[in-house]
């Protein structure tokens, strides 16, 4: 049988790249999966999961004669790896990405593989964990989830639907929309969620008292902050990478808590009702819609 995807090169072979190479070979849709990282402990653990089949001797070896080549790892490495892969690359290959933001992806993209860009395809899987690393890679990660192209005005329709045949295959629903639309959607309700819940638990942490408070966190704080688990790397890089989406939804978000705090100063009960009431509503629209 012939693969529709014959060799696969894998930079990051954490929790995002390594479902997706587990899904594929579930699919039976990759043929060789080889990876490249920073931890030869994470990519020898992945070789015994069944998520690569080698590690690449270096970037050059990842990438000869590789069909596809995905970067899963924090944007703030994209850079790099573009410029060392792009002497290498085959001249039909693909290179995307599933970085969480997508105007510095396309932009890094422009900057170093301007040769290539009609095989460069921007992506992002809606899909994912508080986990890192190979050991939390799930085949069924993508199943039925949203995995979003944003194509660059240069890149090749073919190059396009070779991705998403990929991401099909992974189980994945494909939307389209431009990069700067992903990023101020994704700074709403992705970027600021994890920066607020960063915050609350580093301001917890901080006090003379955090023992007896964590002690009695319950519920509430438990899915508050799930996210805070993440990793740092990650949402640092992702945080500077969205700076300018990320700041005005962090503003907007200000301007409820003052107003919030008015209405709490002011014992303004009718205030506080109206926005509990509003946010409750749309809580229980979206988690229907969710669940659908
Ligand atoms: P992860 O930490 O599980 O995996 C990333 C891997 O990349 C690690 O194994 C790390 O060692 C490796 N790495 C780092 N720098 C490298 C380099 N220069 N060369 C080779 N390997 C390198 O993280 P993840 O959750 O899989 O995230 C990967 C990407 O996917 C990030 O860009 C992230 O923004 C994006 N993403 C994450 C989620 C999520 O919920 N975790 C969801 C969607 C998209």
């Amino acid at each position: 049988m012939t693969v529709a995807l014959p060799k696969l090169a894998l930079f990051g072979v954490g929790l995002i790249g390594g479902s997706v190479a587990l899904a594929l070979k579930q699919a039976g849709a990759v043929g060789e999966v080889v990876g490249v990282g920073r931890s030869t402990a994470n990519l020898e653990d992945a070789i015994k999961l069944g998520i690569i089949d080698r590690i690449a001797a270096d970037a050059a070896d990842a990438v000869r004669d590789a069909d596809v080549v995905l970067l899963a790892v924090p944007v703030g490495q994209m850079a790099g790896i573009m410029q060392t892969i792009a002497p290498h690359l085959a001249a039909h290959a693909i290179v995307t990405d599933a970085g969480s933001t997508k105007q510095d992806v396309a932009a890094l993209m422009q900057q170093h593989l301007g040769a290539h860009l009609a095989y460069c395809v921007p992506a992002h899987p809606i899909a994912g964990a508080e986990l890192s690393g190979a050991s939390a890679a799930r085949a069924d990660l993508y199943q039925s989830r949203n995995l979003v192209l944003t194509p660059l005005a240069a890149t090749h329709p073919d190059a396009i639907a070779r991705v998403t045949a990929m991401w099909q295959a992974c189980g994945a629903n494909i939307s389209r929309m431009s990069a700067a639309e992903h990023d101020a959607i994704f700074a709403a309700v992705s970027h600021l969620p994890h920066l607020l819940a960063f915050a609350l638990v580093d301001m917890i942490a901080q006090r003379d008292n955090a023992d007896q408070l964590f002690g009695f966190a319950a519920s509430g704080f438990r899915d508050f902050t799930r996210i805070a688990g993440s990793s740092p790397e990650m949402w640092r890089d992702i945080a500077l990478a969205n700076q300018p989406a990320l700041l005005a939804e962090l503003d907007a978000y200000q301007a409820q808590l003052d107003k919030l705090r008015e209405a709490l100063a002011n014992l303004d009960s009718a205030a506080l009702n109206q926005v509990f009431s509003n946010a409750q509503q749309a809580r229980q629209n979206w988690a229907a819609r969710i669940t659908d």
